[in-house]
């Protein structure tokens, strides 16, 4: 069959279930493909055997009919993801020789389902970063532009899915890693709300924002995967007892009398103007739909990326300490006692901005700066939620720009730290606030390169999300578009 790697998840679905293809025949395919198009750097590691050894079990459910909706069809794993007897990197030079001894619970769920593992993908290290340049497996390469960045730190997982590489792929978002790569590779990515999806073997980055998503061609084939990625775990003590929720059931309904909130300060200052047409035309579309409009202020979210950039790096200080050399990972060759071991192997597992991050970190947790930095910005966190509560009382759903520019050159921001941290501008504050967002495809650029369109609603509901950009979707076709060179 031919273009099997530009189907969604629900065609993959009908061509395994016709018998037009089998689970095998899609693995080979997307190996192929993986292979094929290595240069994009989306991989850091493939088995092809366990891929088709676990092919081979997928068909054999599908022929006793014991598969579920998801059976057979493959799909990627960001390498923050812990696998069973798979290297597990999460990027970092300090565990380029780390075997995972299990499945993460988002891993575990998904093949339950049935799904096929093709591999890991790459990622900034240890999730730090918005354009993949961090990570120690060399920077991935944009399917649009091979001269532009993916984003990040899930850009392995974007470049993936949108070159064909993979229909779908997990992701991580700690202030915006699902949906910045997603909007710079044209695809639909998901946070869900805080404490849907377990994070259990999940490296942590920052344990209070971190949240596993889906990455895929549409908002129906989100819906399918969160379908199986949420729920109720024991093992993670910040997972919310749920009942099973089934999004896939919930996107039939049209948004007439929808009332979408704009926050006015997301479209001034910084943001390219080709992006800003793009939405404004997206805006026109939902209205034609049955939407309509309604202003609001998100006055406290000005303040979001510095408040991230205390929060986020504290915690990352914290959760990072457990990578020492003595347990798993690397370790210096020749150091004098225990304290230099330490120092020497962490100098030479972790890369700089996960250095800098580590610093900012300690410095931000330390007794005299703590009130300072640390309580200022959980303060300051609670006031950013709060005016998402507000916000809400106004309107159903808020819409914004995922980002200001579109993908950037690589190299073009790797000396300036705080002009990477501001792509995350309109991303962060959902993760600050613990609300599910969304970015989905919006148009392209002049130049041909794509541009995300970012949604948010109130906590838990994600149904209500992804019910909005699958009507979207059904009424623009940007989702479809392919990169040429990968067509
Ligand atoms: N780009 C942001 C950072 O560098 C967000 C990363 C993420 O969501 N994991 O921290």
């Amino acid at each position: 069959m031919k273009n099997l790697h530009q189907k969604t998840l629900t065609e993959l679905q009908s061509c395994l279930s016709n018998g037009d293809c089998s689970s095998q025949e899609l693995a080979e395919h997307f190996l192929y493909r993986i292979e094929a198009n290595d240069q994009l750097n989306a991989f850091i590691t493939v088995d092809e055997q366990r891929t088709l050894e676990q092919a081979k079990q997928a068909d054999v459910a599908l022929k006793d009919n014991l598969g579920s909706a998801l059976t057979g069809i493959p799909l990627a794993h960001k390498d923050i993801f812990c696998t069973d007897g798979l290297l597990t990197t999460c990027g970092s030079k300090i565990l380029n020789n780390f075997i995972s001894p299990y499945d993460a619970t988002v891993v575990s769920r998904l093949s339950h389902a049935g799904m096929v593992t093709l591999g890991k993908t790459n990622m900034d290290e240890f999730a730090m970063g918005s354009s993949n340049e961090t990570s120690y497996y060399g920077v991935v390469s944009n399917p649009w532009n091979t001269n532009a960045v993916p984003g990040g730190s899930s850009g392995g997982s974007a470049a993936a899915v949108s070159a064909g590489l993979a229909p779908a792929a997990t992701g991580t978002d700690t202030g915006g890693s699902i949906r910045q790569p997603a909007a710079f590779c044209g695809i639909t990515g998901v946070k869900p709300s805080y404490g849907r999806v377990s994070r259990y073997g999940m490296i942590a980055f920052a344990s209070s924002l971190d949240q596993a998503g889906p990455m895929a061609r549409t908002a129906e084939d989100a819906a399918l995967l969160l379908d199986v990625m949420c729920g109720f775990d024991e093992h993670d003590s910040t997972s919310l007892r749920q009942d099973p929720v089934n999004f896939s059931a919930q996107l039939d309904k049209s948004i007439e009398g929808l009332k979408i909130g704009l926050p006015k300060s997301f479209f001034s200052q910084g943001l390219d103007a080709e992006v800003g047409d793009v939405i404004d035309t997206s805006i026109k579309t939902l209205e034609k739909m049955g939407a309509t409009i309604v202003d609001i202020n998100l006055p406290s979210s000005e303040l979001a990326v510095p408040c991230y950039y205390v929060l986020a790096p504290a915690e990352a200080s914290s959760n990072l300490s457990r990578f020492d050399g003595v347990r798993f990972g690397h370790r210096a060759k020749e150091y004098d006692d225990l304290g230099d071991m330490y120092q020497k192997s962490r100098s030479e597992g972790f890369g700089d901005e996960v250095k800098r991050r580590i610093m900012i970190g300690t410095y931000a947790l330390s007794s005299g700066y703590y009130d300072a930095y640390y309580s200022k910005a959980q303060k300051l966190r609670r006031l950013i939620s709060n005016d998402f509560d507000l916000a809400f009382k106004q309107c159903d759903i808020i819409l914004s720009p995922t980002t200001p520019s579109v993908a950037f050159d690589k190299n073009a921001k790797t000396d300036d730290p705080i002009a990477m941290y501001l792509n995350d501008i309109y991303t962060i504050p959902a993760n600050l606030a613990g609300l599910p967002a969304i970015s989905l495809p919006a148009g392209l650029n002049p130049q041909g390169m794509p541009i995300g369109l970012h949604l948010v609603a109130p906590y838990l509901e994600e149904g209500r999300m992804l019910n909005i950009a699958h009507q979207f979707q059904l009424n623009t076709d940007f989702h479809r578009a392919f990169p040429e060179n990968y067509a």
